[in-house]
């Protein structure tokens, strides 16, 4: 792990950055890449983001959609690669092949299961958001943070504390919002595009996600095969965001939704309440994440099987989620 003086230099050093992060990017990976981007055009240095997947509607709001860049990234057009919110190499998608030894690469992270991919990295997991670490690098390089700045940091810092009520929320969160606050972050407009701009044609998906999820001892979880999805028109957030309602009810401890995103293979997102890991159970079925969220991309033949493989990794390692802290 590099000490914030040495992202400092290697950032100062470059000319001309691309910009990465996860693959279906929340408002932290947007927010912390984008705020990034401005403050690094601030310096004067040619800058590109490349993500490939089409933004929500709320995060059109917030977010360029025309700055970010689908095609391949040439990587003799760069002399740093940065990687914003990803844990892993396959969390990059397409663009995982710029992340080599060869290149000049840098992670900026907050996930206490990165595995350091690169030749430099900056990790602190005990930020609440990857936006918190971008404020610091950004306050470290001495650039003002002016309110468009502010306003796509403070989406990712409302995002990935879910408004403040996450276990990963402490003083520091409290503080950095605080701070891009003052610099002039547009706090309602972030409210309006993260939790106010769903269409109500989603209400269909909405209504059967609540009418068919199950509930297995302290456990609530919902299944979704493409097919249904797309005559739904249902959509991977929606299944996050109901699996983060569902471990809000006090009987529940812990959630999962699982959603078919192409034949045989399924998107996972759980949520707990503190005390149980379920980061444990993501990476025991070959993903990552946090404590209190995680997933993973799961194959099985259909959605019931995909369905069976979570709840005995869940019972088999029961013990192990509620004693892991960390
Ligand atoms: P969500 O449920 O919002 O899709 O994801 C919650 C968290 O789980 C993300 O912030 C990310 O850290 C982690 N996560 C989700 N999917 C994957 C995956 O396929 N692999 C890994 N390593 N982490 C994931
Ligand atoms: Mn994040």
């Amino acid at each position: 792990m590099n000490k914030i003086k040495e992202i400092v230099k290697v950032l100062k050093k470059s000319k001309s950055v691309a910009l990465f992060t996860h693959i279906s990017p929340d408002s932290d990976a947007l927010g912390s890449t984008f705020g990034l981007s401005l403050a690094l055009k601030k310096l004067g240095k040619k800058v590109q983001i490349f993500i490939k997947e089409e933004f929500t509607e709320g995060q059109k709001i917030l977010f360029e959609e025309d700055e970010a860049n689908r095609g391949e990234c040439n990587v003799n057009d760069f002399d740093l690669f940065i990687c914003l919110d990803a844990s892993a190499i396959e969390r990059l998608g397409d663009y995982a092949y710029c992340f080599n030894d060869e290149n000049n690469t840098l992670v900026l992270d907050h996930h206490v299961c990165n595995n350091y991919i690169a030749k430099y990295n900056y990790i602190e997991s005990e930020s609440s958001s990857c936006c918190e670490i971008v404020y610091k690098v950004i306050t470290a390089l001495k650039i003002k943070i002016d309110s468009d700045i502010a306003t796509k940091l403070y989406a990712g810092l409302s995002t990935d504390t879910s408004s403040f009520i996450n276990s990963n929320t402490n003083s520091n969160s409290f503080l950095v919002a605080s701070k891009l606050c003052l610099a002039g972050a547009k706090i309602q407009i972030v409210n309006q595009a993260i939790y106010q701009s769903k269409s109500l044609k989603s209400v269909v998906f909405k209504k059967h996600l609540l009418n068919n999820f199950q509930i297995k001892g302290e456990c609530a979880y919902i299944g979704v095969d493409l097919k249904t999805l797309q005559e739904l028109n249902g959509v991977k957030n929606d299944c996050s965001g109901f699996s983060k309602m569902l471990a809000n009810y006090k009987e529940i401890n812990y959630s999962f939704s699982l959603i078919e995103q192409e034949p045989g293979s399924f998107s996972l997102s759980m949520r707990s309440k503190i005390g149980f890991n379920i980061r444990i159970i993501a990476e025991k079925l070959g993903g990552g994440g946090h404590i209190c969220a995680a997933g993973a991309t799961i194959k099985a033949k259909n959605i019931d099987e995909a369905i069976n493989l979570v709840l005995s990794t869940i019972t088999e390692n029961k013990e192990e989620m509620k004693n892991a802290t960390i």
